[in-house]
Formats: C-alpha cells, structure tokens, sequence
C-alpha cells in the first residue's frame, strides 16, 4: 500500500488535520473484472450494499451513454480531448482501450478513499488490472466468470443495452479475455456466477477474510 498509505504515524498537530474521524487503516483496492455481460455490474452492487464504507469507483470514458446509464453513477462520459488531457495530467490510475472506447480509473479520488479506510471497488478490465496490480500489488483482483458460454450469451441479450451486432462482437471478445486472465498471475480469485446470491457471498468472504489479514507497512 505504499503509494497511498503514510509511513509513518503522524506526531504534529498539522500532519492530522486533512484526516477525517472515520480514517482508518483498513483501506482496501478491490478489483473486479469479467466478460461483458457476466454479471459483474450486479455483483459490484451486491458487494457494496453488504459491505460497510464501501465506495464503487465511477470511471471515466469515452463510449456513448446509453439509455441504462446515469452520469456520475455509472460513467462519467467524457469526449476524446478530455480524456487525452486526464492522460496528460497523470490523473488516471489506470486506463484501457475496450471494446474500440477508453475507459479510465480516476487516481485521486481512489487514494483519497484509501486514505479513509474504505474499500474502493473497481470495476475494470484485464488490461487496467494489470496496471494497477503493478503500481498496487495489495490490490485484491477478482475475475467472474460466466456458467458457460450459452448462458453469458443470454445474459447480454437479457440486458437489452446494445444491438445486436455489439453483443456478437462482446461475445467473441469475452472468449480471448477469459483465456488471458487464466493464464496471468493477476487474479487472486475466481468466481463463477451462476447463482447471483452465493457469488455476492464469496466475493463478500473473500473480501472479509483479505482485510482482516495483517499487510505490509500496518
Ligand atoms: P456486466 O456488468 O458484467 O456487464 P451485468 O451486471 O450488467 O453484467 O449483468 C448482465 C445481465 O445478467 C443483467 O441482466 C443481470 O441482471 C443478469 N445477471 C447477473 N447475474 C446473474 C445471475 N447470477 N443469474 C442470472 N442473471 C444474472
Ligand atoms: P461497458 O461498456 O459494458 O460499461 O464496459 C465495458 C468494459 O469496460 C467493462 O466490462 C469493464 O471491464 C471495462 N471498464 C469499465 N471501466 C473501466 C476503467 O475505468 N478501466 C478499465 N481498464 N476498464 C474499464
């Protein structure tokens, strides 16, 4: 946690001052990924309602907001040149290019939920998972994975957000992104999500268990 924990107590009045009463050491990056479409939308939200000072990371991006989606809740949706200038200014902890779209990570609000204790969960592709992991290997990475194929299929259909040649082109693409978190050393946990409930609960167990787990620099 070094890129965003103190290294030392404080002892002067001032270096407290920022802090708030709910600050606690108990910060917590947790990383969820997945296939479009798997689930994972469903159970960041399960997680965060069972899991006290939990706060969801609200991306930035530049795909098109659709109906489903609420700025500031879900995205927050941006045109290409504010994203280039969030780049430039080293404000993304992560980003990556999904689906033809960028989608980003903002860096300071995350450290400054660390620095309150809270668990911050990140909803994020492969790609960004490995460039946090990198910059915070204390981060927890959990990938979802679908019952099988067919029922990852219905599952984008059910949710009647895009046409249908995006959801083929979603589909096609869950394959290689499924292959390629196996094979990395990036995911702590994999977590099927056939029945919605006991996926929540093991993520929520999982979670549970890592933070109570005494870390480096404590
Ligand atoms: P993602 O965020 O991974 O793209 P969503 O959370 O949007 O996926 O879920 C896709 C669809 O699948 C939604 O319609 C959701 O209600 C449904 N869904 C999620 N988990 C389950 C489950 N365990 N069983 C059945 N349907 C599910
Ligand atoms: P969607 O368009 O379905 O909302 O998101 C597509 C994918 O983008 C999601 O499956 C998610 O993994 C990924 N994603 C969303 N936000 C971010 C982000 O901030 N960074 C990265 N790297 N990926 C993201």
């Amino acid at each position: 946690m070094s890129d965003h924990t103190p290294d030392h107590a404080p002892h002067h009045p001032d270096e407290t001052s920022h802090k708030l009463p709910t600050d606690t050491a108990d910060g917590l990056l947790l990383i969820i990924s997945g296939p479009s479409g798997v689930g994972k939308t469903t159970i960041t939200r399960g997680v965060e309602r069972s899991i006290a000072g939990s706060v969801f990371s609200v991306s930035a991006t530049t795909r098109a907001r659709t109906e489903a989606d609420v700025e500031g809740v879900d995205y927050h949706f941006v045109a290409d040149a504010e994203f280039d200038a969030l780049v430039a200014q080293d404000e993304l902890l992560e980003w990556a290019n999904v689906f033809g779209k960028r989608y980003g990570t903002p860096r300071k609000w995350v450290e400054e939920q660390l620095r309150r204790g809270r668990l911050v969960i990140l909803e994020i592709d492969v790609e960004g998972a490995r460039q946090v992991k990198a910059k915070m290997p204390d981060a927890f990475a959990i990938f979802v994975l679908p019952p099988s194929e067919e029922v990852l299929f219905q599952r984008l259909r059910d949710r009647k957000r895009e046409g249908e040649d995006a959801i083929h082109r979603r589909f096609a693409e869950a394959r290689r992104e499924i292959a390629t978190a196996r094979q990395g050393t990036i995911y702590d946990l994999f977590i099927t999500n056939d029945d919605l409930k006991r996926a929540i609960a093991e993520a929520v167990t999982a979670v549970e268990a890592r933070r109570q787990r005494p870390r480096v620099g404590r």
